[in-house]
């Protein structure tokens, strides 16, 4: 049997972070609609930085996964710092801490449900736009919520994202008279 000794393979450590985000439509017709980084036509989203649903939910999976805590302690909003903040450079801040930890972005996969307007004319130019930002392929599906609840009723934007990391675990080579 080989399952002893120092020259054990390196084997593969993963983890995989859930994130979830959602923000209501504003009444300020000066707010622009952002989603994963992408500006779209029609009423914004209310929130302390541009209310970026995606990139908030991405960013909390990544975090979540690495167990770096979460957006809200990184970024508060209760700080003037992130007023109006471009959350994609956030996500940008939030992926360089995931991979100082040494991991890499094996993906992100997303959904995000609202009624209007359609994603997918714009679901290339997002992916590509987080997966530039993140390190690793980011995937965005776009859902109806069939005019059910406060999603239906276009009272706002959510997104809900699951992110898989891995990295390398070394072997310890403490098994055989380690010192402590
Ligand atoms: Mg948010």
């Amino acid at each position: 049997m080989t399952d002893s000794g120092s020259d054990r393979p390196t084997i593969p450590e993963l983890r995989i972070g859930q994130g979830f985000d959602v923000h209501p439509f504003s009444e300020d017709s000066g707010r622009s609609m952002v989603l994963g980084g992408v500006t779209f036509d029609g009423p914004g989203l209310a929130g302390h930085s541009d209310a970026d649903a995606v990139a908030h939910a991405v960013t909390d999976a990544l975090l979540g996964a690495a167990g770096l805590g979460d957006i809200g302690q990184r970024f508060p909003d209760t700080d003037a710092a992130f007023a109006g903040a471009d959350s994609m450079a956030l996500l940008a801040n939030a992926a360089d801490a995931v991979v100082a930890e040494g991991w890499t972005v094996a993906n992100v996969d997303c959904t995000v449900v609202l009624e209007a307007p359609k994603l997918a004319p714009r679901r290339d130019e997002m992916q590509a736009g987080l997966t530039r930002v993140v390190g690793g392929p980011v995937t965005i599906k776009g859902k109806r919520a069939e005019g059910l609840g406060a999603l239906g009723r276009r009272e706002g934007v959510a997104c809900f994202a699951v992110a898989l990391l891995v990295r390398s675990v070394a072997p310890s080579g403490r098994e055989d008279g380690g010192t402590s």
